[in-house]
């Protein structure tokens, strides 16, 4: 079948919940993506933050293989080896005591609401508690995600939200310190705000948050899911800053693109919120998405990527400054690590289809964000032709 007819299927199909571009995905090796006619991309989107190995890596594909010809899954019920595993990996590079592993990303900020909820019961014995989100922050799209996710356009129709959840500015602690009364239990926030525009939260905020929420007995809980993996150089985002959240949200990378997230908590919050019943999931956690969080979390050390995304992230950042200079409609350059995005004073969705037809695979964060999210194997040969492409498609539409 021809790529416009396999399209057509997909929108008589599927439900039309995403516009999607022109591109029918076939394999992947490396920082490369190939269509069903053989066409070369090259990959700065990584499955928006997912395959941070890159595609095709054999040790990764093996273990998966072993995995599925052992079990591929059982119950939550039973111990299973890989998920002991996994849990006590990415212990160790959390500094985390207590893992839950979900199917998503949203699954895994659902947990963390559960948690400040039964957390805050424990406290008072009330369940009128209130948590703190952000605004142009993005969790996901379950009604819990979806009540924290500070972007009024993804909630408008879906009315009413969960309840109690107030609304902060990223990087203005004097604004989450107005909202905190008795009955505030969680501030909840990305460390580097992903889907709202690429926005860093900065040393001051985070650890004005760490401090409020110490003195009053409140959860800092952190999304990391976008952030988290290494992305931005170190294994999670907070490291960087010489503070510790209370909780977090893990995803997209985890499993490096089999669906697996997961919620963790350090020993205070464990001991006094979920307890036996209360909550559970069926596939969250088992031996096929945990093998490959083990060797996800194996081949991280490997290969020394956080060196690595220290090592290439000055060269991309000095790239895209260099763009942002050429052009005058290019208002800014913000990130950290291996995810950056580039401010037009105008929608960037034609750029991008002009780019992809070029043979270069970019996205946008919010309409007037350019993001760059790219496999964490990128090398600076990858960032020179990205940025050839990437001036070529701007030149050609705007
Ligand atoms: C993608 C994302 C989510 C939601 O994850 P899903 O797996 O799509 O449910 C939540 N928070 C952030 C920061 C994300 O980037």
């Amino acid at each position: 079948m021809e790529i416009q007819e396999y399209i057509d299927e997909a929108e008589r199909d599927l439900l039309h919940t995403y516009n999607r571009y022109h591109l029918v995905i076939d394999r992947g090796e490396g920082m490369n993506l190939y269509d069903i006619e053989g066409k070369r991309y090259l990959d700065f989107v990584a499955g928006i933050a997912v395959f941070a190995l890159g595609y095709g890596v054999k040790e990764y594909n093996d273990a998966l293989k072993e995995q599925i010809d052992k079990v591929i899954h059982t119950s939550n019920y039973y111990y299973n080896v890989p998920a002991i595993r996994a849990a006590k990996a990415l212990k160790e590079v959390s500094g985390m005591d207590r893992v839950f592993f979900t199917n998503s990303g949203a699954e895994a900020i659902e947990g963390l609401l559960k948690t400040a909820r039964k957390y805050g019961y424990l406290r008072d014995g009330k369940t009128d508690h209130e948590i703190i989100a952000l605004n142009s922050s993005f969790h996901g799209r379950t009604y819990g995600a979806l009540s924290v996710t500070g972007n009024a356009a993804y909630r408008a129709a879906f009315a009413p939200m969960i309840g109690n959840i107030r609304f902060a500015d990223m990087n203005d602690l004097d604004s989450v310190k107005a909202l905190v009364n008795d009955r505030t239990i969680a501030v909840l926030f990305e460390t580097v705000q992903g889907e709202g525009g690429i926005r860093p939260a900065n040393e001051e905020f985070i650890k004005g948050v760490r401090e409020l929420c110490d003195e009053n007995n409140m959860l800092m809980m952190l999304d990391e899911i976008q952030c988290g993996m290494g992305r931005t150089g170190y294994m999670f985002a907070w490291q960087k800053f010489g503070v510790k959240p209370d909780a977090m949200a893990v995803a997209k990378a985890l499993g490096c693109g089999v669906p697996v997230g997961a919620f963790l908590m350090n020993e205070k919050t464990g001991a006094n919120s979920l307890k036996a019943g209360d909550h559970g999931t069926t596939y969250g956690g088992n031996p096929l998405a945990c093998a490959a969080v083990c060797k996800v979390l194996e081949l991280f050390e490997q290969k020394d990527l956080l060196n690595h995304v220290r090592e290439v992230t000055p060269y991309l950042e000095e790239k895209l400054e260099g763009i942002k200079d050429r052009f005058d409609f290019i208002k800014e350059r913000r990130g950290s690590g291996l995810m950056q995005g580039l401010e037009f004073d105008r929608p960037v969705g034609p750029v991008i289809e002009k780019s992809i037809s070029k043979g270069l695979i970019v996205i946008n964060a919010g309409k007037n964000v350019l993001r760059f999210v790219p496999p964490l194997v990128v090398e600076k040969s990858h960032i020179d032709e990205m940025a050839d492409i990437l001036i070529e498609s701007i030149q050609e539409t705007l």
